[in-house]
């Protein structure tokens, strides 16, 4: 990894920024930022930047030295990052970060998934005030909804969670629950506290899901059409609302809510949203989601 070589065709007095993670072959990122870079007219560049692990040190050095400008961070350096940056939203609690700013050579952090997920649902005119939520998986994407439903003071009645791993489903709640009663978070962040709880086994997710009026799939469950669903679909009724956070397919998720009359969306609009928050963080504009959201449509097409 030689950030150099990346930008070595880069205009002069360009503003780098790039994308971090590994592996990297499949990210949306440079093809929607930089349409929105070159529909602003702006001088920057916005680069793929694959950073194997034993790169990472490596790579912070480079990075400040050149300096980058900003960066988004994906699987597996969120965590990492989040330890460089000083974060500025709920990231702090979440101890994952997936936007970076340079500001005068100071890092600074933000989570900008979970709010791309408000935004969207916004959009999507979801609204999840005195709802029953189902949320599906614990990992790092549900985490930050979770942390973000709360945050944001979207107010459920109640999530359930169901995640392969009681363990690490309980350890979400318990985090949640502990930033709740930590008296050095300030009140303003804490205005979001609802009725949360581990579905446990399957006979109480059918129970939840049949239940509930908002279903979300955090989880990798119809990224690919052989994969085992996360749900028995037969208990999807007509009155739910599924958000599935798979984004490059009609997940079989999102058919079987459709074909039974229940509302169901992907999670492109949250990508191109979370994107969008972070583009605003990088040049204090906000960009034309309508071309992002085609540039990401156009990347998926070439994909396929
Ligand atoms: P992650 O950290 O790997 O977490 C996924 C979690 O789901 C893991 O705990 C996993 O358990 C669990 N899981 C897997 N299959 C399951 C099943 N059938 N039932 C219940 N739990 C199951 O991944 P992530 O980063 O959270 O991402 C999750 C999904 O969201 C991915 O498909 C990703 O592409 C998508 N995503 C979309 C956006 C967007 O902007 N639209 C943003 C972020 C993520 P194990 O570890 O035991 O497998």
């Amino acid at each position: 990894m030689d950030l150099d070589a990346v930008f070595h065709d880069a205009p002069a007095g360009a503003k780098l920024l790039g994308v971090i993670g590994h592996p990297l072959g499949h990210t949306l990122s440079p093809a929607m930022h930089m349409a929105a870079i070159k529909r602003l007219g702006l001088n920057a560049v916005y680069a793929k930047i694959e950073v194997k692990p034993d790169e990472w040190d490596d790579f912070l050095r480079q990075a400040k030295a050149l300096p980058l400008h900003g960066f988004n961070v994906t699987l597996p350096y969120k965590e990492a990052i989040a330890k460089e940056a000083r974060c500025r939203d709920a990231s702090a609690y979440l101890g994952s970060v997936n936007t970076v700013l340079n500001n005068d050579g100071a890092w600074e952090g933000w989570s900008t998934d979970g709010p791309g997920f408000v935004k969207d649902i916004a959009r999507c005119g979801i609204d999840l005030r005195d709802n029953r939520i189902v949320l599906l998986g614990a990992g790092g994407a549900a985490r930050a909804l979770l942390f973000t439903i709360s945050f944001a003071a979207l107010n459920p009645r109640k999530v359930t969670l169901f995640d392969t791993s009681l363990p690490k489903t309980q350890a979400l709640i318990d985090d949640l629950k502990a930033v709740w009663k930590n008296p050095g978070v300030p009140a303003d962040h804490k205005k979001g506290v609802f009725d949360v709880e581990s579905a446990g086994d399957q006979e109480r997710l059918k129970e939840a899901v049949r239940g509930c009026d908002v279903l979300i799939n955090a989880t990798p469950a119809g990224l690919k059409p052989s994969d085992t669903p996360a749900i028995d679909f037969s208990w999807l009724h007509k009155n739910l609302t599924v958000y599935d956070l798979i984004y490059h397919r009609e997940t079989e998720l999102m058919r079987a809510a459709r074909d039974i009359g229940a509302r169901a969306f992907d999670g492109l609009g949250m990508l191109v949203s979370q994107g969008a928050l972070s583009f605003e963080k990088w040049f204090r504009t906000v960009p034309p989601a309508d071309v992002m959201l085609a540039a990401a449509k156009a990347g998926l097409q070439n994909k396929s």
